[in-house]
């Protein structure tokens, strides 16, 4: 696996999109996802700067954890309600919460410990393909009664598009979720801040790129052999 040369690769390609929107690779997160991903591979990956680590489960997070040095983690993957006690002195940034009992869970446990857990809200853009999620047209009313949830620190959208579209229905999706992340950053609802906006994966990254993403999630193009 040449590590370096599929980093430059994606940095390149990253570049590419994001001078279209007048940015540049200092304005986003490359987040490394590392599920299946072994702990000596990931070292070298942290070498090479990518040291912040996107993981969709959270017994692979807690295997891992001990084993990556000078790396901080996020969780990226659907998180089970009674996991969460197992990942939240753990996590940095938590992109999946897609219900009001998983982010009470959430708040729980980080009063517990004395944190304010940052999280993203999951939104599901596209309908039916992706099964989880805050449906789009729900996301104003999820966010009212969010917002009032303590020890929790809402910071922006995630949401994956379905796997087989065309590249015109991928850019729609995205181009959906940035309108409705600017317009809640500019309504500016108490506890909520919209400075995060994780989009685009190894096939659909550029696209997420010119359509606003300021975190992309990238595991197999990074880690192929
Ligand atoms: C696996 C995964 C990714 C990365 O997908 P690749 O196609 O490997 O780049 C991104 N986000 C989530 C939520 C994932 O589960």
């Amino acid at each position: 696996m040449d590590l370096k040369k599929n980093y430059e690769e994606i940095k390149q390609k990253a570049k590419e999109a994001l001078k279209e929107t007048g940015r540049s690779l200092d304005d986003i997160l490359i987040l490394g996802v590392s599920k299946t991903v072994d702990t000596d591979t990931l070292n070298e990956a942290v070498k090479l700067g990518i040291t912040t680590l996107g993981e969709n489960r959270v017994q692979e997070l807690l295997e891992k954890y001990d084993k990556v040095e000078g790396t901080s983690w996020h969780l990226i993957g659907h998180l089970q309600t009674n996991k969460v006690k197992y990942i939240i002195d753990k996590v940095e940034l938590i992109h999946s919460v897609d219900s009001i009992k998983l982010l009470n869970e959430i708040s729980r446990c980080a009063k517990k410990i004395g944190k304010v857990q940052r999280v993203l809200i999951e939104i599901n853009v596209s309908g039916e393909e992706s099964k989880f999620g805050v449906p789009i047209d729900d996301a104003y009313e999820f966010l009212e009664e969010a917002k009032t949830i303590e020890n929790v620190k809402i910071e922006g959208f995630m949401t994956m598009a379905p796997l087989l579209e065309t590249e015109e229905n991928v850019h729609a999706i995205f181009k959906k979720l940035y309108n409705l992340y600017i317009d809640i950053k500019d309504k500016k609802y108490d506890n909520i801040s919209m400075k995060y906006l994780s989009m685009g994966m190894s096939q659909d990254y550029h696209i997420a790129l010119l359509e606003g993403a300021n975190i992309i999630r990238v595991g197999r193009n990074l880690f192929k052999r």
